[in-house]
Formats: structure tokens, C-alpha cells, sequence
């Protein structure tokens, strides 16, 4: 009688244990499937597919067409390029140089081109990272894993603490800036407009084809093709090159990541001196058209990169 009592008890613990186990699995599930980003994850997955379907139906014309459409989304992404490297990056995350309202207008224009997330969350979560590089508190932190830091951080839902980090970030100087303001407000409608209307329209007029084929190449190949470089910043930069500034920290000198995202590669420089417009040491080999950009604007009368340095 003992023996079954016994048995009894060990199989009710058993069957608790049990019951416990799956409860917390099935909590762990719930809990993973609440940080997911469901929206953005599932928009994230059709542009990829409707980029790849892009690329497909690309090599389906003929040679001149093609050669066309690669120079066209060449032109747009090297446009957006300036948009993320000199606008919102150099300009309005860490103010390393001031500009006058058409630039910033101009470069507002072509930061909606990459669709990347206003200027103002971008500038605040960029801050974020410089203050916590590769901590739990830096949004793509590189010691999550490569994946992570390349994508994954926005298909997850952000942690409480780096959510009230981001409320503590100095974020004054892109409030009271009008042109961050308007794009803030207006942000969809711009981004519809200028990532993905302009885009299929300057194809359709230029490249030929149709208009599928356009939106499918100049806008949505184009943007999944800028999203990945642009991304490569924070993920390969942390992880793939040198560290001849600062042997002690994660990011690198990539020239591959400088060559397409107009030099926004020369990461290990920048992390150690971020307040630096160029985003790069002044060598002649370094590929930077992003600071060459500034550099004209700065010949013209619309930047300026000797005023007192905000951020
Ligand atoms: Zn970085
Ligand atoms: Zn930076």
C-alpha cells in the first residue's frame, strides 16, 4: 500500500513537473510571439519577395533594358545613399556640421528616398547606439549575434530599458528643426511617394517597361538593396575589417561597405570620433562621397562644417 501511495505521489509530481514544464513553454512562446514586430516583420518579408521577383523579371528584357534599369537604381540608390550618410547620419544624428534650410529640405527629401524610418527616430536610435555600442542598451547590438545586429533588431520588439534610454536621449535639436518636423508629420505620404511612386514613374518613362516592372526594380529592389547595405553599417562594420583608430572596440574600417554606401564604412574612425562630418580620416584613398557632398554644399554657401559642434 505504502509501494502505490508512493508511486502514486511520484507520478503526481511527475505529471506536475510535467504540466509546469509546458506552461512555461507555452509562456515562453506567448512572450516570444509579443516581442515579434508583427507588422514590420510581415512587410519586411513581401519587399523581400517582390524584391526578388524584381530581380527575376530584370533579366527577363533585354541587355538595354537591363543596363538601363541597373543605372537608373545605380543613380536612386546612390541618391539615397546621400540621403542616410550626409543627411541623416552626419547632419541631424550627430550635427557634425550645420546647413542651411534648402540642403536640409534636399537631404530630407532623399533621407524618405531610402525609407529607413524618419529622420527623427533614426537620429535617436543612432544616438542610442554611439552611447551604448555593443551593450544591451545600443538597438542593433552586435553582441546579440550578426543576424541581430544586421536585421533581427527590428523584428523584435525593443526591451523596456532600451525604450526609456531612448526617451533620455537629448533629442531637442531635431524637435525644434521645421524640416524634421514636416517629415515627422508627413512620413508615410513622403516615404510612398519618394521611395516608391517617384521611383516606378522615372522607370516607366526612362527604362520602359511597365509600371509593375518599375515599382517591382527602381522601387522595391532598389530599397531592399539599400536597406541591406545600409544595415551592412552595423552589422558587418561591427564585425568583418581593421581597427587601426581603436584596437578595442568592434567596429571596422570595411572598404566593400564604404564603396556602396558612400562611405559610411570607415566605422572603426567613426566610433572614435563621431563628430567628425568627413566620417572618415582625410586620406585621399578614402572612398567618401558622402563627405565630398558636404564638402561642395560647403563651396556653395549651403553647409557649414567649422560651426560649434551640437552632438
Ligand atoms: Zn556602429
Ligand atoms: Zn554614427
Amino acid at each position: 500500500m505504502k509501494v502505490s501511495v508512493k508511486k502514486h505521489q511520484e507520478s503526481t509530481e511527475s505529471q506536475g513537473k510535467e504540466f509546469a514544464q509546458k506552461e512555461n513553454t507555452t509562456k515562453e512562446l506567448i512572450q516570444a510571439k509579443e516581442e515579434m514586430r508583427v507588422p514590420e516583420s510581415i512587410f519586411l518579408g513581401i519587399m523581400h519577395l517582390l524584391a526578388i521577383t524584381g530581380l527575376v523579371l530584370l533579366f527577363t528584357y533585354d541587355k538595354q533594358t537591363i543596363i538601363r534599369s541597373v543605372c537608373l537604381m545605380g543613380f536612386l540608390h546612390y541618391l539615397s545613399c546621400l540621403g542616410i550618410g550626409s543627411g541623416v547620419h552626419r547632419l541631424w544624428a550627430h550635427r557634425s556640421y550645420k546647413a542651411s534650410t534648402p540642403y536640409r529640405v534636399f537631404l530630407m527629401v532623399l533621407q524618405s528616398l531610402a525609407f529607413q524610418g524618419s529622420i527623427f527616430h533614426w537620429s535617436r536610435d543612432h544616438r542610442l547606439h554611439h552611447k551604448f555600442s555593443d551593450t544591451d542598451l545600443d538597438p542593433h547590438n552586435m553582441n546579440k549575434g550578426f543576424f541581430f545586429a544586421h536585421m533581427g533588431w527590428l523584428l523584435v520588439k525593443k526591451s523596456q530599458a532600451l525604450v526609456d534610454e531612448g526617451y533620455k536621449i537629448d533629442v531637442q535639436d531635431l524637435l525644434n528643426d521645421p524640416v524634421v518636423s514636416f517629415q515627422k508629420k508627413n512620413y508615410y505620404k513622403l516615404s510612398a511617394l519618394i521611395c516608391f511612386i517617384i521611383p516606378t514613374f522615372l522607370s516607366y518613362f526612362i527604362v520602359g517597361g511597365s509600371l509593375v516592372f518599375g515599382f517591382l526594380t527602381a522601387g522595391v529592389l532598389r530599397y531592399i538593396f539599400m536597406l541591406h547595405i545600409t544595415w551592412c553599417v552595423n552589422s558587418v562594420c561591427h564585425m568583418f575589417g581593421s581597427r587601426p583608430y581603436n584596437p578595442d572596440i568592434l567596429p571596422t574600417e570595411n572598404l566593400f561597405v564604404s564603396i556602396f554606401a558612400g562611405g559610411e564604412g570607415w566605422h572603426n574612425w567613426h566610433h572614435e570620433y563621431p563628430r567628425d562630418w568627413r566620417a572618415c580620416e582625410n586620406k585621399w584613398y578614402k572612398w567618401n562621397p558622402n563627405g565630398w557632398f558636404i564638402q561642395t554644399a560647403e563651396f556653395l554657401g549651403l553647409a557649414n562644417t567649422h560651426l560649434e559642434k551640437v552632438q
